[in-house]
């Protein structure tokens, strides 16, 4: 390929990804960044498995009760040396089917999302709070959460990401072991055990609620910056 033709490539895929934004309503990446409120803490001290590890010792899960009425476990995606994690809160019908976390429609919508960062899932990792479908997607339980949990805090210290998406009331408020709301939670990274925690709204959310786009936007463009990716528009 040609000097001429590189750049006349990463203009398409900039012109497409400009356009994406429009049609989707994430048309405020030229605003300001806030700060970042960061407090650092020495890393996670759970001893590293590989994710091969632990889904080996996951196994065909009996450790809560949702092992009774899932279809698959549904452990996780995408790269294992990822610098970006999105976790949600657990699967649904269509990932329950397929055993993958976020392939219904608002698993399509996050990849919209991450597409817009420039990434692509491959190159972030997406797993849930807990690995097994609710009946009827209700929450998960306090007894599920406690059994499930550490199998995500193994991921998480497996692929150290340095920074990890909460997407959601549910994902976020576990995560940060907080009841704040989401509102106050978005907007600005948190600490878990040396790794920053930025909480956005649901990709479910925004497909009730498309105006509310424009504020997950400026938190992905936060976690952009964090990570040194280009903010489209600006070189
Ligand atoms: S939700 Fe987690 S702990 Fe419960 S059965 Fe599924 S994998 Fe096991």
């Amino acid at each position: 390929m040609t000097e001429s033709t590189d750049v006349r490539a990463l203009a398409g895929d900039l012109r497409d990804r400009l356009s994406w934004l429009k049609e989707e309503g994430f048309d405020t990446w030229a605003q300001s960044a806030p700060p970042l409120a960061i407090r650092s803490r020495s890393s996670a001290s759970l001893p590293r498995f590989t994710l091969e590890d632990i889904r080996a010792d996951l196994g065909d899960c009996q450790r809560c009760k949702l092992a009774s009425t899932r279809t698959h476990v549904v452990f996780g995606a995408g790269d294992a040396q990822a610098e970006l994690m999105f976790v949600g809160e657990g699967p649904g019908a269509d990932e329950d089917r397929k055993g993958l976390p976020f392939v219904g429609k608002a698993g399509q919508l996050l990849t919209k999302m991450i597409g817009a960062m420039g990434l692509s899932r491959d190159r972030v990792y997406i797993a849930n709070i807990i690995k097994c479908r609710p009946p009827q997607n209700r929450n998960p339980q306090a007894d599920e959460i406690s059994s499930c949990r550490p199998f995500l805090d193994q991921q998480i210290a497996a692929i150290r990401p340095k920074v990890i998406c909460a997407l959601g009331t549910f994902a976020a408020q576990t995560l940060l072991k907080t009841q704040t709301r989401i509102s106050d939670l978005r907007g600005h990274f948190h600490d878990l055990n040396g790794v920053k925690v930025l909480p956005t709204f649901h990709p479910a959310y925004l497909l009730r609620n498309p105006g509310e786009k424009k504020k997950v936007w400026a938190d992905l463009q936060l976690i952009m910056t964090d990570l040194g990716l280009s903010l489209p528009g600006k070189s």
